[in-house]
């Protein structure tokens, strides 16, 4: 890339495969998550997030959106209305806030979608009123977030990026053992939510390495 070009690589099927990705990955980890969620919640953010990604995968098949921008709008729809839990709301909303960011170009260069990625984190933290060390998806998302733009403005490729994105969800996801949640059902088990992984942020890391995977495979 020469300098001050701006890489343009979101499309409607960067952004099929991503949810694709997210469906394979949240049913084969499905019994990890809930296995996670067992021990500091009600057993069921597996179950949720497969359930919701399927239906996303089904759901964007059918309607085959034109824009990056309406395939994430259908996919947060479809969150909110096939999760029950806080984690569809709360997905769904992080979707729908990028698909608005997006707009309805056809082509997104790398910036916007940043901009958007930061939209869905700005939606989270608005519904679920989490800050960074409330062991939630915040954990995560946060930092995944911030490797994500640092690497776009040294101009970093998109799956480079995101891998980098992804590891430090990972990272933030490992972060959360020793926190005391302070949101969420774990937060009624108070300090006896020390000592365990929150699912949610969990499912965020799977999330950002889903984004990697796709971007790589164009
Ligand atoms: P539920 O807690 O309703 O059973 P899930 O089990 O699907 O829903 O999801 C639980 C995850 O949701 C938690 O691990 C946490 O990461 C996330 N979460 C819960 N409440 C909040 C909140 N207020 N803000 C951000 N994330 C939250
Ligand atoms: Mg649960």
């Amino acid at each position: 890339m020469t300098e001050g070009s701006v890489a343009v690589t979101v499309d409607a099927a960067l952004v099929l495969r991503w949810m694709a990705e997210i469906a394979t990955a949240v049913s084969s980890e499905r019994d990890r998550l809930t296995a996670l969620d067992a021990a500091i919640g009600d057993a069921d953010h597996g179950v949720n997030l497969d359930r919701g990604f399927s239906a996303v995968r089904a759901r964007i098949a059918e309607a085959a959106p034109a824009t990056p921008g309406a395939a994430l709008t259908v996919a947060g729809r479809t969150l909110i209305s096939t999760v029950g839990g806080a984690s569809g709301p709360l997905y769904g909303t992080a979707f729908r806030e990028m698909g608005k960011s997006l707009g309805d170009g056809s082509d997104v260069d790398d910036a916007a979608f940043v901009t958007a990625v930061r939209a869905g984190l700005d939606g989270v933290r608005r519904l679920g009123a989490a800050a960074e060390g409330d062991k939630t998806m915040v954990d995560a998302y946060a930092p995944a977030l911030a490797a994500l733009e640092e690497a776009v403005r040294a101009g970093q490729p998109l799956a480079t990026a995101a891998k980098s994105a992804a590891h430090a969800a990972d990272d933030g996801a490992r972060a959360t053992v020793p926190l005391e949640a302070r949101k969420g059902r774990a937060s009624y088990l108070g300090a006896r939510s020390i000592g365990h992984q929150d699912p949610g942020a969990t499912s965020t890391a799977l999330v950002f390495a889903a984004l990697h995977r796709a971007a790589e495979r164009r």
